[in-house]
C-alpha cells in the first residue's frame, strides 16, 4: 500500500484558508484587467519633471519614480505650463506699466505740491510783513495820542 492511496489529494475541494476572513479574495482573480500595486519607494506625485531620453529604445523614464513617461503628454505638460507662464508675464508687465503710470501721476501731484507749498509760504510771507506794518502803524498811531 502507497502513501497516495491512504490519503488522496481533495485539495481543489478544500476552500482556502483566507477565503474564510476576506470574502471578497476571489475578486481580483477573476478581473482581466487588474492595476499594479505601486513600487515601494515611489513617490505618490510625481509630474516627471526629470527624464531620461533613451536614443536607443526611443523613451522616456522619469528619473525620479522610474514611471515609463509618454513623450507627447510629457511635452504637452511642458506646453501648457510654457503658455501659463506667458499668460503670467504678460499679467506682470501690464502691472508693471500700471505702477509706472502711478508713479508718474505721483511725482506730477509731488511736483503740483511743491509749487503750492512755496505760494503758500510767500503768501505767508505777505501777511507776515502786512502785520508787522500794521503793527508798527498801530504803535506809531498810539503814539501820536
Ligand atoms: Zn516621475
Amino acid at each position: 500500500m502507497t502513501d497516495e492511496v491512504l490519503h488522496p489529494d481533495d485539495s481543489e475541494n478544500v476552500l482556502t484558508f483566507t477565503g474564510r476572513f476576506d470574502t471578497n479574495a476571489d475578486i481580483r482573480d477573476r478581473l482581466n484587467l487588474v492595476e499594479a500595486d505601486k513600487p515601494e519607494g515611489v513617490p505618490l506625485y510625481c509630474n516627471h519633471g526629470n527624464v531620461l531620453v533613451d536614443e536607443h529604445s526611443r523613451g522616456l523614464t522619469c528619473r525620479r519614480c522610474g514611471a515609463v513617461v509618454d513623450p507627447f503628454d510629457w511635452i504637452l505638460t511642458r506646453t501648457k505650463f510654457e503658455s501659463q507662464v506667458d499668460w503670467q508675464l504678460k499679467e506682470l508687465r501690464q502691472e508693471i506699466k500700471d505702477h509706472r503710470e502711478g508713479l508718474e501721476k505721483l511725482k506730477r501731484e509731488e511736483t503740483n505740491c511743491r509749487a503750492r507749498i512755496k505760494t503758500a509760504q510767500f503768501r505767508l510771507n505777505d501777511v507776515n510783513m502786512a502785520l508787522l506794518a500794521a503793527g508798527e502803524k498801530l504803535v506809531k498811531v498810539k503814539g501820536e495820542k
